[in-house]
């Protein structure tokens, strides 16, 4: 299978550290995540717990090697797409499972998501179609029937074989589970009927029934539809949530999430004055200044806890903040800035105009500004009513 998924999403729920980097194709990073190797132990040990040679063994490794390399290809379809559309592809990864492309985001625009969609299955297809013509040009191509037609399918011949397998990944990943790409295909199709916040929310919807479904499959087959079922469930989910956000934030601006309270710190002073402020009361993140009240660095919770542990609380802030930031001005769309924290994983910001400090804007402040904006948008009408 394969899923689609926005970067930040991937950084929530796949851990990297243990991922063999393969190389890059055409700039996108292709890794292997460490759990792929789980997948090469569990066929050997099945081929080996039922007698099979080595030498079968080893063809059954090829096989499942060869497959993923079509599940590449199938991301690399993904991912070629997006990039002509302009979206950045962070990487590829392969898991046990099947692959994940990841897309710094994905176009609002129904018809180039549509696009990327297809893209993937249509690789597959692709394949299908060159093994078809390679099997019926050698007059190899004798489709199994009868009772017997699995055991022949599974004794046919290692191209026979693969040409099955890219159908199945064609035909699973088309099924409208949401992010998989038959659910991206419905969303786009939905969106162009409807607003997207509302599509969105109905493929989710369908994606995660699909998702329960998968999971009770899972429990009664094969195991790793379980944790598929876990990955479209929570993807359908953060993207709902992330659609409906986006469509929140649309309509205002930085100055709109504007805090003018807050505790500078000044880049000479040391990490005791951080750690006293931190631990006196709800201020956990901060903007360091210089001594012209210049924005110079930012200093998070996790900084602070990190360098009193490697440096002691004397350091200088100025040795330990973060001096790679960027500063929105007040007039900056939300949604804009929100995203690009989100991506880059900031928590705090200066709001800077005119060479001037004008406040500071705050990850967990947006988000409660977000839960109060969604409960106002669900009251309007129970509101109307009344009035
Ligand atoms: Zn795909």
């Amino acid at each position: 299978m394969c899923i689609l998924v926005k970067n930040v999403f991937k950084k929530h729920t796949i851990s990297m550290k243990w991922s063999l980097s393969l190389g890059k194709i055409a700039g996108i990073k292709i890794q292997i995540h460490w759990t792929f190797i789980l997948i090469i132990l569990w066929i050997i040990f099945l081929n080996l717990s039922r007698g099979s040679t080595v030498q079968e063994t080893t063809t059954a490794v090829i096989f499942i090697l060869t497959i993923f390399a079509c599940v590449v290809l199938h991301e690399l379809g993904h991912s070629l797409m997006a990039k002509r559309y302009g979206v950045a592809v962070k990487s590829i990864t392969l898991l046990p499972i099947g692959g994940v492309a990841s897309l710094e985001e994905i176009p609002e625009d129904p018809k180039k998501e549509l696009l990327i969609a297809i893209a993937g299955p249509s690789v597959n297809l692709i394949i299908a179609g060159i093994l078809f013509l390679i099997l019926w040009a050698g007059g190899r191509l004798t489709i199994p029937a009868g009772a017997e037609s699995f055991q022949k399918l599974a004794e046919s011949s290692f191209l026979y074989r693969l040409l099955s397998v890219n159908l199945f990944l064609l035909v699973f990943n088309i099924i409208p589970a949401f992010p998989m790409d038959g659910g991206r295909v419905l969303r786009a199709l939905l969106s162009l009927k409807m607003d997207r916040v509302t599509a969105t929310s109905i493929a989710a919807s369908i994606g995660q029934i699909l998702a329960i479904g998968f999971a009770f499959l899972g429990l009664l087959s094969n195991p790793f539809l379980i944790v598929i079922a876990l990955f479209v469930y929570l993807g359908a989910q953060f993207e709902a949530q992330q659609v409906r956000t986006g469509s929140i934030l649309a309509d205002h601006k930085v100055r709109d999430v504007l805090m003018h309270h807050y505790t500078p710190l000044n880049e000479h002073e040391t990490l005791a004055k951080a750690i006293d402020i931190l631990l006196d009361g709800q201020e956990r993140e901060f903007v360091v200044l210089d001594d012209e009240d210049k924005a110079v660095g930012i200093l998070t919770r996790d900084n602070i806890i990190k360098a009193l542990n490697e440096r002691g609380k004397e350091v200088s802030i100025s040795e330990v903040m973060n001096r790679d930031f960027f500063s929105p001005s007040p007039a900056d769309s939300l949604k804009d800035v929100f995203q690009k924290m989100q991506q880059q994983r900031f928590t705090v910001l200066p709001v800077i105009e005119e060479d001037t400090l004008k406040g500071i804007i705050d990850m967990e402040n947006i988000l409660e500004f977000i839960q109060v904006q969604e409960v106002l948008q669900r009251e309007v009408p129970h509101l109307k009513r009344i009035i």
